[in-house]
């Protein structure tokens, strides 16, 4: 629904579902699959097993996206989304996003073990997105004749609200805000890449820091949020105008804390109630920004994007022109855990 001229820009945040298989320790067990997905839009979720005798659980539910991905099982009416398709449904279109010099941004949310790291890394055997599009976007630039390019990335997590560079010497950082109130991390260290193996040597380099520093400080890197921030700088002639153009975005890639418990099933009433408690306040804060954005804000809507760490960082990649995605990542068998995704993914759609 449209509110005219009143809307700013029009801002929308394409949600995709994807559907992880079943684990081999799962497969042992022969659990009940609990969604189901009918069209490419929609996914259905019913109770099984007890929930069913539980009168609160009787109904299937069916919700709705911008893309339902299912890598559960093959079936004939449904196709496998594999990497690729999870490339091509998401990584494309912020590839092109960012190489026409707008900020983007892509977040996968869901509960620990849902799929989130192999979505955005990949396994041992297939590459993720952030690799995906590394590739692509070196070899994109790499046809640009005549261009001056510099890409930059940088590495950190957000643990507890406090920022950690996965790609220095793992002491918390400080958030500050530029003149022009751009949050920026102080201290950070940022590196410049030529091709994708160079940045996926860093990613790994950050990967690893992140697993020491979690069993020297008794972290949990489940509770953590990841951001891989892709800085393109472009400079080029522009054929239509005759003129040099400068061109300046970046691509943040986000693997967010595991989302398990915090919201509790009856949605987004509760978020707020258990708001200061232990919950995760970076989640909680995302879940109100994305929904406010959702509803098609107006200038003087107070988007509370300094609430937390994560949302100050990432205000500049969800909101004014650029482009977001969340990939709401469920596993097949946990009725209330993907309800309570389900239902954050679709009030932030
Ligand atoms: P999370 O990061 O959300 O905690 P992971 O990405 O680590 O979850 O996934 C949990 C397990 O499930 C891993 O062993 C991973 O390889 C596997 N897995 C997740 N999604 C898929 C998928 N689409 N296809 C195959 N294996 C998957
Ligand atoms: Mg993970």
């Amino acid at each position: 629904e449209s509110r005219g001229t009143e809307a700013p820009h029009e801002h929308s945040i394409k949600v995709v579902v994807r559907v992880r298989p079943l684990l081999e320790r799962e497969l042992e067990k022969s659990p009940e699959c609990l969604v189901d997905i009918d069209t490419d839009k929609s996914i259905v979720l019913r109770p099984g097993g007890d929930l069913l005798k539980a009168r609160k659980y009787r109904e299937a539910q069916r919700f709705m996206f911008s893309k339902c991905l299912w890598s559960y099982d093959r079936r004939a009416n449904v196709p496998y989304a594999d990497q690729n398709t999870v490339f091509t449904e998401v990584g494309l279109e912020m590839l092109e996003n960012t190489l026409n010099g707008y900020n983007s941004c892509v977040i996968a949310y869901g509960q620990t073990g849902s799929g989130k790291t192999y979505t955005m890394m990949g396994s041992d055997e297939e590459d993720g997105l952030i690799p995906m599009v590394c590739r692509q976007l070196f070899k994109r630039l790499n046809q640009q004749v005549d261009s001056k390019i510099q890409v930059k990335v940088s590495f950190i997590e957000i643990y507890q609200e406090n920022v950690f560079d996965l790609l220095g010497r793992g002491n918390k950082l400080r958030v500050r805000e530029n003149s022009e109130r751009v949050a920026f991390i102080e201290n950070l260290n940022e590196y410049n890449v030529s091709d994708s193996q160079e940045t996926m040597r860093l990613l790994n380099k950050g990967l690893e820091n992140r697993t020491t520093a979690e069993t020297h400080l008794n972290k949990q890197s489940s509770r953590s949020h990841s951001i891989l921030t892709v800085t393109v700088s472009q400079e080029k002639f522009d054929p239509a105008t005759g003129s040099l153009v400068k061109l300046k975005s970046n691509l943040k890639l986000v693997d967010l804390a595991g989302s398990e418990k915090f919201v509790a099933s009856d949605g987004l009433d509760k978020i707020r109630q258990q708001e200061g408690s232990r919950i995760n306040k970076s989640l909680v804060t995302l879940g109100r920004v994305l929904t406010i954005l959702s509803e098609k804000p107006n200038q003087k809507t107070v988007v509370p994007y300094r609430d937390s760490i994560l949302t100050w960082l990432l205000k500049d990649n969800i909101g004014g022109n650029s482009k977001t995605s969340m990939i709401a990542c469920v596993s097949p068998i946990d009725y209330d855990e993907t309800l309570s995704t389900l239902r954050f993914a679709t009030t932030t759609s």
